[in-house]
């Protein structure tokens, strides 16, 4: 018997149109496919016919367990993430868990990430050098987090913040933008952009010292400007540096 295959998917941030040719073709020819309930529900209307397997947040080594479960009855398994699948996705831990089961084949499939997808939302931040950090302290100490925030912050990189905030997290948002006040200016030109991609997408451009006090959920992506980046007629703009415009 032949074994299945394990494609690691980013959905891209929630629209169906922003998940990638590779993407949908790979849902099509997948029988099983497996990720967090949340993403799960977000396609499943469109492929009645698939099988559908979850594990609750938090479960996430089982759920790539079952993966390579699947795959050696010799099933093709989509696992599923939002964004992209190598940006806090699954597909490092599938090849951290792959090195059990060295006979099943995996694929990484890329989509687009909260970063790019909220970017194009809020018009242009992103076009010079940037730092994605996460506030996510369930994984990695606060002391790192802080430590890479005031770092990049020194160096003038736009920043990106992913699980800027949860119930359990309400203030590190307002405790991230304190320390990057340490060395940016509080007129600094900020964006946050909720539910990229879905129903009640939305935006807003403010500044850093307004940022910190700020409430924001787990669906939303923070931006901050660098020391050049502009709101230019309703739009977050970092100029790329080209003369004479
Ligand atoms: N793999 C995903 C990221 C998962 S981490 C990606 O590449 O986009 C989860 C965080 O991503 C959320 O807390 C939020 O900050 C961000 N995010 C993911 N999808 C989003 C969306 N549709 N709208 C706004 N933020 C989103």
């Amino acid at each position: 018997m032949e074994y299945g295959k394990i494609y690691v998917t980013g959905l891209g941030p929630g629209a169906a149109d922003q998940m990638t040719v590779q993407a949908r073709n790979v849902l099509e020819k997948c029988p099983v496919i497996i990720g967090y309930t949340v993403y799960i529900d977000l396609i499943r209307a469109d492929y009645p016919d698939k099988e559908f397997l979850s594990t609750p947040m938090r479960k996430e080594a089982d759920r790539c367990r079952m993966a390579f479960e699947e795959a050696a009855k010799g099933r093709d398994v989509a696992m599923v993430c939002s964004g992209d699948a190598g940006i806090y996705g699954m597909a490092g831990l599938i090849c951290e868990i792959g090195k059990d089961y060295p006979e099943i084949g995996i694929e990484i499939i890329p989509g687009i990430t909260a970063a790019s997808g909220g970017a194009a939302v809020l018009g242009a931040p992103l076009m010079h050098d940037f730092a994605v950090i996460s506030l996510s302290d369930l994984l990695t100490p606060w002391e790192k987090i802080a430590q890479r925030l005031r770092a990049t912050a020194e160096a003038d990189f736009v920043i990106c913040l992913y699980n800027p905030s949860s119930r359990k997290r309400a203030d590190y948002l307002a405790k991230a933008c304190g320390m990057i006040l340490e060395s940016r200016a509080p007129e600094t030109v900020c964006g946050i952009v909720r539910n990229i991609g879905r129903d009640g997408e939305r935006c807003e451009i403010l500044t850093l010292e307004k940022l910190k006090d700020t409430q924001v959920d787990m669906f939303t992506t923070v931006f901050i400007g660098n020391s050049n980046t502009m709101e230019l007629n309703g739009r977050m703009v970092t100029p790329r540096g080209y003369k004479d415009v």
